[in-house]
């Protein structure tokens, strides 16, 4: 048996990209024994299509400086496009068809586990990928269970508790408490809140 590369995905649309998200990855690279974890911002997400807040390149560059001293993050722009909605599906198929050795994790918050039936093409995006879950916000590890359970049944899905803390932390928060005068520091690393500060990028959120 030959042995497969394993490489974690941390999409998001990372307005901006927090202590969260960078904590999600690390877990996943440590817990599945992951070669790397892709984070990858969405450029145009479905679900997302009336956003306020950073430009499609102010969000990179934010991922860029966040993830800039982690030697097993790397920034993937497979989903920065201009044009048309990206979807999880057909990023997932362009990357397994350059890498057929590769197995990838994708690693979602509950949230986002939740509202997974109303993805674009939920059945394909199983069949190519294992989902890694992790806890949110008020959401129970009962609750997280119990969809986890749900989704397997329905798409014979191969689905992962990701062992995280359960951080209360959103960009949403973020982008008010900015836009309210209130500190971000230690909500994000501390070259992503020089930026954010630089471009004043929230400041009318
Ligand atoms: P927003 O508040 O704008 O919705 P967000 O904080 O949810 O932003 P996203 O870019 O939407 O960040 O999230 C990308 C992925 O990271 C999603 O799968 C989401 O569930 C997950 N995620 C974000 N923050 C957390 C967190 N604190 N704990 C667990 N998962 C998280
Ligand atoms: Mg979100």
């Amino acid at each position: 048996m030959t042995d497969r590369r394993k490489v974690g995905i941390m999409g998001g649309t990372f307005d901006p990209i927090h202590m969260g998200h960078l904590i999600l990855g690390e877990s996943a690279w440590e817990q599945f024994g992951l070669e790397r974890v892709l984070f990858m911002p969405s450029g145009n997400p479905p679900h997302k299509k009336d956003r306020h807040g950073a430009t499609n390149e102010q969000r990179v560059e934010m991922v860029r400086l966040a993830i800039a001293s982690n030697e097993h993050f790397e920034l993937s722009l497979a989903e920065m496009h201009e044009q048309g909605y990206v979807y999880t599906k057909e990023t997932l198929r362009r990357l397994r068809a350059q890498n057929p050795d590769t197995d990838y994790y994708f690693i979602i918050g509950a949230d986002s586990l939740l509202s997974f039936d109303t993805w674009m093409c939920p059945q394909e995006i199983c069949d190519q990928c294992i989902l890694v879950a992790a806890v949110r916000d008020r959401m129970s590890v009962k609750e997280l269970d119990f969809q986890i359970e749900q989704l397997k049944k329905r798409y014979n899905a191969d689905i992962r508790k990701l062992e995280s803390p359960n951080l209360d932390i959103s960009s949403h928060t973020i982008r008010s408490r900015y836009s309210g005068g209130e500190s971000i520091r230690y909500y994000v690393p501390d070259a992503v809140r020089t930026y954010i500060q630089n471009e004043d990028i929230y400041g009318n959120c």
